[in-house]
């Protein structure tokens, strides 16, 4: 899951950053309005935790833009504004959730948490495809009754196939999705290659009814291999 930090207190900034980077987070920051616009205009993010006072603007007129464009990207304004009149406002213009300052990170987290189970729509925290059974919040996989043991890049690669299912994904969304901005900037993929071809073969030897197929000179995708299951 990848989140962006629109904060221009660079302390809190820094201090959300690292604290949601080792939740296993991919985390990206802006630390003005135009910074956000520009990152928001290229890339897409599951979430955005959004500060409404802005040195170069205001973050609400940010929100509207977002959902006036369509965007699908949750987002959580935190502010320092408590007013009713602002949490009315940011909700109205679709803001998934509030947070006034100063909160507490273990508060941001859960937040963060709630809105990604939301944002997923059932509610289920486990996703099965086939033989497999990946459970997001305990980063564990299993092949039938067997734990699959995987490295972090791995598991957020597999995670990121088994929420679309049979959809084609280009290698450069995934890499931006699972690594980060600025991958896409790489001159290459070979660190995509390499863990999606770790992967594979974890999944195979384990006799799981997934494969994530190589679709030629454009990405993969997760389909099911045992035409029975
Ligand atoms: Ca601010």
């Amino acid at each position: 899951m990848k989140i962006l930090i629109v904060e221009d207190e660079p302390s809190l900034r820094e201090l959300m950053s690292r604290t949601l980077k080792a939740e296993r987070y991919v985390v990206e920051t802006a630390s003005t309005y135009v910074e956000a616009e520009d990152k928001l205009a290229v890339y897409t993010y599951d979430c955005i935790l959004l500060d409404i006072m802005l040195p170069d603007g205001d973050g609400l007129r940010l929100l509207e833009q977002l959902k006036k464009e369509g965007k699908r990207e949750s987002v959580i304004i935190i502010s320092a504004r408590d007013s009713l009149e602002d949490k009315v406002l940011g909700l109205e213009l679709g803001a998934d959730d509030y947070l006034p300052k100063p909160f507490h990170l273990m508060e941001l987290s859960a937040r963060i948490r709630s809105v990604a189970r939301r944002s997923r729509g059932d509610g289920n925290r486990e996703f099965v495809q086939g033989n497999v059974r990946l459970d997001p919040a305990a980063y564990r996989v299993f092949v039938g009754e067997q734990e699959l043991s995987l490295l972090r890049k791995e598991f957020d690669i597999l995670a990121y196939f088994m929420q679309r299912p049979g959809h084609l994904v280009d290698k450069s969304v995934l890499a931006e999705a699972v690594w980060g901005d600025h991958v896409d900037q790489a001159d290459n993929y070979h660190f995509v290659y390499a863990q999606m071809k770790n992967l594979r073969r974890k999944l195979e030897e384990a006799g799981a009814t997934i494969e994530l197929k190589a679709v030629y000179g454009f990405g993969y995708k997760l389909v099911l291999t045992d035409q029975n299951a």
